[in-house]
């Protein structure tokens, strides 16, 4: 009853015992890191370090967004606080619009109507000093076909500097990565503002332009924004609208207002009155002015639209001091699904603050705009209409969950995508699989990877999350980190797990962790050593599989041999059936592997003859799973 020929076998055991090392935490450190503790930014033991510091900005915004040609004028005052300990010469901006600038570096392709002049800066004011804005200027640096723009300073450390900027430009309609036009009258618009780039500890400015894949490294501030549009349009955005009586009629507003405290669904903008119209307030210049305030926030980004439907809600996220959530969809009438979004947009967040990651939920708002994307903003999500419930559920529960990573923990993700796409794969999975029982979802992204999983693109996580396009940074960065977590989750238990990344979240919020600072949290908090865990998935190339070996009686028991032969070590999940139908299903969690074995026999009671016996299952990838049956299957 043996799998194997004792040769293979015995090579099997040869070739694991090699590759699965014993426990230690001695994951691999760069030097920078390893400066970071050296100058107390960063402890060893997960926590910030007390020289611990991080730049801000607070962005107070007046755009003119024009919905028919898609022309956006802001202007900005930025006020940008430099806590680091060094003068900097410059700072650095992002132009993020530039995406779409004729000649410009992108992952992907836009729509060639698409392509013109990008951000047009027109003034550029420093600390009150007017600066000469246009490339060649002799203090505005325009790098990489302007997407990096620096200013020259100096700016001196623990100095606050005001930074006045009026640009504007032609926001992209034909390809809608992640924003753009959504119809002729609807958009969406993100990464639509100069803004300050990131100056951290660990790589100093960052001065990556944007590609289009990288999502979000950002420093946090507070927005003071005021949108500008014909006076017909909608404005919905990140935070909490200021004046609804100055923008909508009355019965509207105050229709709004009730959303704001009713747990019930309000239909702020129904079918009725979308065909009778008069939502929005008449204004004596053709314009109404919508002024939104949010706390803190990573970014911000604005959707409006003309002739949307606008169900809001609201929720007690905080039993302990009452906070309220107001949950809300703007959605074409003609988008089936979108008519439950604002239901499960509001589930999902009870769910997020209840259970897991059982945080109440950070922001006031939280806004699902019918764009045309699956993507994820501060308090704004643009998801484009789904045709399959299931999927619908998981991609608004996903893009939500993002709100915690990577927006209240500001990961940067241009390094680390798994550091938030994992989390929000790990959340949807468990929020999806509660609110939606007719069939049990598989991880976002699992099939997938589990067909390539041993081929090239199945990198270790850190070196594939940082590769832009590709298979290998969508395994790494979804997938991937997800089925980590669970086998945490798994080899903890669930409240254990929870609070161990409870305290991750207190750590960290609203400042910038790095993979380390979240290894040495885990380890920290659990007091176990986790390289033998971390290692092989995150740093090692290597892969998921098992194989099931020896199969045999001994008296009362049956010894099931199961055989690592992939350096990653997973849970073993073993599905017994006997000669009389009977079922038995065993589970061990992935710290059988702790010691680094290279198998493992699992005894169980003899029910008389065993029919079949089947490795794995459908939470566990394996490269493999051909070798997983007992009998073995007869090609
Ligand atoms: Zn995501």
């Amino acid at each position: 009853m043996t799998r194997y020929s004792a040769p293979t076998l015995t090579l099997l055991l040869l070739l694991s015992a090699t590759e699965a090392r014993s426990q230690t935490s001695d994951i691999f450190v760069p030097n920078e890191v390893r400066s970071a503790y050296e100058n107390g930014t960063r402890s060893e033991d997960g926590n910030p370090g007390p020289n611990y510091w991080q730049n801000g900005a607070d962005y107070e915004m007046h755009i003119r967004f024009d919905p028919v040609s898609g022309e956006l004028i802001g202007s900005e005052t930025i006020t940008y606080r430099n806590e680091s300990p060094d003068s900097l010469r410059s700072l650095v901006l992002k132009l993020m619009p530039n995406l779409f600038k004729r000649g410009s570096a992108r992952d992907g392709a836009i729509a060639p109507e698409d392509a013109g002049a990008g951000v047009t800066l027109t003034a550029v004011t420093l600390n009150g000093e007017s600066l000469n804005p246009a490339p060649g200027g002799d203090r505005v640096n325009h790098f990489m076909n302007g997407n990096i723009v620096a200013i020259r300073g100096p700016v001196a450390p623990g100095s606050t500097t005001t930074l006045s900027i009026d640009w504007h430009q032609m926001v992209n309609r034909g390809s809608h990565g992640r924003s753009g036009g959504v119809d002729s009258t609807s958009w969406f618009n993100a990464y639509f503002f100069p803004r300050i780039a990131v100056r951290d500890d660990i790589d100093g400015w960052d001065s990556s332009p944007h590609l289009g894949t990288a999502e979000f490294y950002n420093d946090f501030g507070d927005f003071d924004v005021t949108i500008e549009v014909p006076q017909d349009y909608v404005v919905w955005a990140t935070g909490l609208l200021q004046n609804p009586e100055e923008v909508l009629v009355s019965e509207i507003a105050s229709r709004y207002r009730a959303a704001l405290e009713s747990d019930g669904m309000v239909h702020i903008v129904d079918p009725a009155a979308l065909e009778a119209g008069g939502i929005t307030a008449v204004a004596p210049g053709g314009t109404n002015s919508w002024r939104f305030r949010a706390e803190y926030v990573p970014d911000f980004a604005f959707a409006v639209s003309d002739h949307y439907l606008w169900d809001a809600s609201s929720l007690v996220v905080d039993p302990a001091t009452g906070r309220r959530v107001l949950i809300d969809a703007a959605y074409n009438p003609e988008s089936a699904d979108f008519y439950e979004v604002a239901e499960v947009a509001r589930n999902s967040i009870d769910y997020m603050s209840r259970e897991f990651p059982g945080v109440p939920f950070p922001y006031p708002q939280e806004t699902v705009f019918n764009g045309l994307s699956e993507m994820e903003f501060p308090m704004m999500v643009n998801d484009v209409s789904v045709e399959d419930r299931q999927y619908m559920i998981s991609l608004t529960s996903h893009e939500i969950f993002h709100t915690y990573f990577p927006f209240w923990m500001g990961i940067n993700e241009i390094k680390y995508a798994w550091m938030d796409e994992g989390w929000a794969t790990f959340g949807d999975y468990f929020i999806t699989n509660r609110l939606y029982t007719e069939e049990p979802l598989r991880l976002f992204g699992m099939d997938m990877f589990e067909a390539e999983a041993g081929g090239w693109n199945d990198l270790p996580i850190m070196a594939g999350s940082g590769q832009g396009k590709s298979p290998a940074y969508f395994f790494a960065s979804y997938p991937k980190p997800a089925f980590f977590y669970l086998m945490l989750r798994d080899m903890w238990g669930e409240d254990r797990f929870r609070e161990v990344i409870q305290e991750f979240l207190r750590r960290w919020n609203g400042k910038h962790p790095t993979p380390w600072d979240f290894f040495n949290t885990l380890e920290d908090e659990t007091g176990d050593s986790l390289g033998w865990l971390i290692r092989p998935w995150f740093f090692d190339y290597g892969t998921a599989d098992l194989v099931l070996g020896d199969v045999f009686r001994e008296g009362d028991t049956w010894r099931i041999e199961v055989v690592r032969v992939g350096a990653n070590p997973v849970p073993i999940d073993i599905a017994v059936t006997w000669a009389d139908d009977r079922e038995t299903e065993l589970h061990e969690p992935v710290s059988v592997w702790r010691e680094g074995a290279g198998s493992h026999v699992i005894e169980v009671p003899a029910h008389g003859e065993i029919r079949q016996v089947v490795l794995g299952n459908d939470i566990t990838p394996d490269a493999n799973p051909a070798d997983n049956r007992y009998p073995p299957e007869v090609p």
